[in-house]
């Protein structure tokens, strides 16, 4: 088995080493932040897609948590931890969360930790589910109001989509899709929903999803425009596809039970995609070469 390499608080670790206490702040209410990266094995060695892209999301959800985090130090300990892995791909995950200091809600007199694991890369929803298209069930929850949780990658936050997916997954779907009271679509519980109608490509648009990196990649591959999408648009579109860091372009089969026919404009893109990533593409500016 391939153990995940760790580096903790400046040091690499094993993970015994790395261990964490039951009294964690973070453990009991989700006070931390996260990031879901990629590396990918390319013609010139394994590359990191969209480093500075995912650093700058993170900086973000750890300043909304008050945390004061060594962004530089970090990055640098990504590059280190993938490098010493040994994975050309893989998946990298860093994470700030409050650790010691005590279990009130006042985060003042916490002090956060910081973490970075690297794992040999696994498909997200599925190999087969990728290739032949997901089923999505249209949840009874709500996402997560931008009033209440700001859409980043905040670790209390991902309850929300572990519920929808949960249910999804009871009612025999792979994947969960959030839409609003008023049947606004918003996003999947960790993707961007992207919708064809003859041949033009149109991004979903909602306060409440998150912003997501591949989800900007693919509308400047397709030149797509971003706007509010109603569910039922949604079912009538030619066809739908899900984006994130992991799931890469991954086209829906049915929505409830709405089959939607071919997809060529989704297979398409999910080639251009991973030779981008893969850097066989000449626009690949987003790769940080390793050392
Ligand atoms: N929405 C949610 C809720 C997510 O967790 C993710 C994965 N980070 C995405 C969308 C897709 O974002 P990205 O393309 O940056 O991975």
């Amino acid at each position: 088995m391939n153990h995940p390499a760790l580096w903790k608080n400046g040091e690499h670790v094993s993970r015994e080493a790395a261990g964490v206490d039951v009294l964690a702040h973070a453990l009991h209410y989700g006070t931390g932040v996260f990031e879901g990266i990629r590396c990918y094995d390319t013609g010139r060695g394994p590359a990191i897609f969209e480093l500075a892209a995912h650093m700058r999301r993170f900086e973000r959800g750890a300043q909304t948590l008050g945390m004061d985090i060594d962004i530089d130090e970090l990055t640098n300990a990504i590059i280190e931890t993938v490098a010493r892995s040994g994975f050309n791909n893989a998946y990298i995950r860093p994470l700030a969360f409050y650790a010691s200091g005590g279990l009130g809600l006042d985060t003042a007199p916490l002090s956060a930790e910081v973490a970075v694991g690297v794992m040999p890369w696994t498909s997200h929803l599925g190999e087969a589910a990728e290739n032949k298209g997901i089923g999505m069930h249209v949840s009874s929850y709500r996402r997560n109001s931008h009033k209440s949780l700001p859409p980043l990658k905040l670790c209390g936050g991902y309850v929300n989509s572990i519920l929808a997916k949960r249910e999804a997954s009871l009612a025999g779907y792979d994947e969960a899709l959030f839409v609003d009271d008023d049947d606004w679509v918003c996003e999947a519980t960790g993707e961007n929903v992207f919708m064809v109608n003859n041949g033009r490509v149109t991004a979903v648009e909602h306060c409440d999803a998150l912003p997501g990196i591949t989800r900007s990649v693919v509308m400047q591959l397709t030149a797509a425009i971003a706007r509010p999408v109603s569910l039922k648009e949604l079912l009538s579109a030619d066809e739908v596809f899900l984006t994130g860091t992991s799931a890469e372009v991954v086209p829906v089969s049915n929505i409830n039970g709405h089959h939607y026919g071919s997809t060529p404009v989704t297979r398409e893109l999910q080639h251009t995609y991973a030779n981008l990533v893969r850097g066989r593409e000449s626009a690949s500016q987003g790769q940080v070469a390793m050392p």
